[in-house]
């Protein structure tokens, strides 16, 4: 039997700084404009949600950014991560493609979100934060928070995706073991949840929602910050740790990737695995490809717009120019929780338009298909946002066999399955069906777009 390779680094290859792609680009993104004049934003109008280290992440133009000693140190109780060669899967395949993986689901909560839920954390404990409000969809965010807040002495409070507060109880348990508050949204407690259910009762909830309520708990608190796990470009700058120690692990493999894949909700683990790539591409190394994959049924990148949008549905943050299929749009109740999100990355939509990423969407029942073709071949089952990713890289690797060429393919392994029992249930019963988005709801939505002069 034919073995896969691990590429193990060593305790000192962790990273010393986040890698800020905005240095290097031809252009910067366009700027974060304020909801209600409608002209750039400062860091004051920041500064009742987000602790003051982040606002400055959030704006910068530096391209490295020193990691903080106490992150290193925890960091290291997962890091580096492995890079796989996936010889088996290659075999599976019969492809003539070198196929790797790297794998985020080694960390404490499974996914690669902790790497931003750790120095969030930190620095609010830093500048004395009390108490961290936050949402979470699928529950992965929720519970990399709650483990960083219970890491640094602060209270989390996670308002999670109705739907899935139902379906996954045991992420609730999860969140609630380390200490952390879990409230199911929309809820009672916030003017935006209340609204949400005097015209809609039943709502099973959405990210744009959730993101409303707990954005709403920090503007009326003085002891309270809010969190974002994906989308803003501070997230998108820790995960950079990701493609950075995949960048040493190629010196050992002696091989570099000829295309990198990753699946996007709101951007951060495919930023994370393909900016130090990107970079290197831009300050003159190989042309590496990069291929985004979302989900058919939330088709932000291949069928929104690209413009300025809110990133919630009761319309509380400041406006960000990105691919949007509208805030108020509710995507279909499909697995993968953690892609169900109306907007997409500033960064992420921005570096599209320059042409630097091709993005493809996929129905859930194929990316299930892979994902289990990848578990029987790896011996690891993946979560359902994962799925997309392995869609992509076996689809480059049939490419390749079909053309009988031999390209070195790199995709992002962003979590394990573990708490999702459930979608798969769902697969091997034969329950899991294809679903389309509603195209006049998405219609709806665009039509509702903030007018930006
Ligand atoms: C949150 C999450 C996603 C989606 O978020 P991104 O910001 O696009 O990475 C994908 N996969 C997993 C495992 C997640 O936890």
């Amino acid at each position: 039997m034919t073995s896969s390779i691990k590429y193990s680094l060593d305790e000192r290859d962790i990273p010393r700084h986040w890698y800020n792609i905005v240095a290097d680009l031809p252009s910067p993104p366009p700027p974060v404009l304020h909801p209600g004049t409608r002209q750039p934003i400062g860091p004051d109008d920041l500064a009742p949600i987000f602790p003051l280290a982040v606002i400055e992440q959030e704006v910068s133009q530096a391209r490295e950014i020193e990691i903080p000693g106490p992150v290193r140190d925890v960091y290291r109780q997962w890091r580096p991560t492995p890079l796989y060669r996936a010889r088996r899967l290659e075999q599976s395949l019969d492809t003539p493609a070198r196929i790797y993986y790297k794998y985020e689901g080694t960390s404490p909560a499974g996914s690669h979100k902790p790497n931003t839920a750790i120095p969030q954390a930190f620095y609010n404990r830093e500048e004395g934060v009390r108490r961290i409000a936050t949402e979470t969809g699928a529950g992965q965010w929720g519970s990399a928070l709650a483990i960083a807040g219970a890491f640094f002495g602060v209270e989390v409070e996670v308002f999670m995706v109705k739907v899935s507060f139902q379906q996954k109880p045991y992420r609730r348990t999860f969140m609630e073991s380390f200490g952390a508050r879990c409230i199911a949204s929309p809820s009672e407690l916030t003017e935006s949840g209340r609204t949400i259910l005097r015209e809609h009762p039943d709502s099973s909830g959405s990210l744009g929602i959730a993101i409303s309520e707990a954005v709403e708990r920090a503007v009326q608190r003085d002891d309270t910050k809010y969190a974002l796990g994906s989308v803003l470009n501070h997230v998108l700058l820790h995960q950079t740790v990701i493609g950075q120690e995949a960048l040493r692990q190629f010196e050992h493999a002696d091989d570099y990737p000829d295309v990198v894949v990753g699946c996007t909700g709101g951007g951060s683990n495919f930023g994370g695995i393909a900016f130090p790539f990107l970079g290197a591409r831009l300050r003159g190394g190989p042309a590496t490809e990069f291929v985004a994959i979302e989900p058919a049924a939330c088709p932000t990148l291949t069928k929104g717009l690209y413009a300025y949008d809110f990133g919630d549905t009761a319309h509380l943050t400041p406006l960000v120019k990105m691919h949007t299929l509208g805030s108020t749009f509710v995507p279909p109740g499909f697995h993968a929780g953690g892609l169900r999100y109306h907007g997409m990355a500033p960064l992420i939509s921005h570096i599209t338009q320059l042409g630097y990423i091709r993005p493809r969407a996929y129905q859930q029942l194929t990316c299930f298909e892979a994902g289990l073709q990848f578990a029987r071949a790896e011996g690891i089952l993946p979560a359902p946002e994962a799925n997309h990713a392995v869609r992509g890289a076996i689809d480059e690797a049939i490419k390749c066999r079909e053309e009988g060429i031999s390209r070195c393919i790199l995709f992002n392994l962003c979590g394990h399955g573990h708490f999702d029992m459930q979608a798969y249930r769902d697969y091997l019963d034969g329950r899991l069906v294809d679903q389309e988005y509603d195209e006049s709801e998405i219609a709806m939505a665009l039509a509702g777009l903030p007018s930006v002069a």
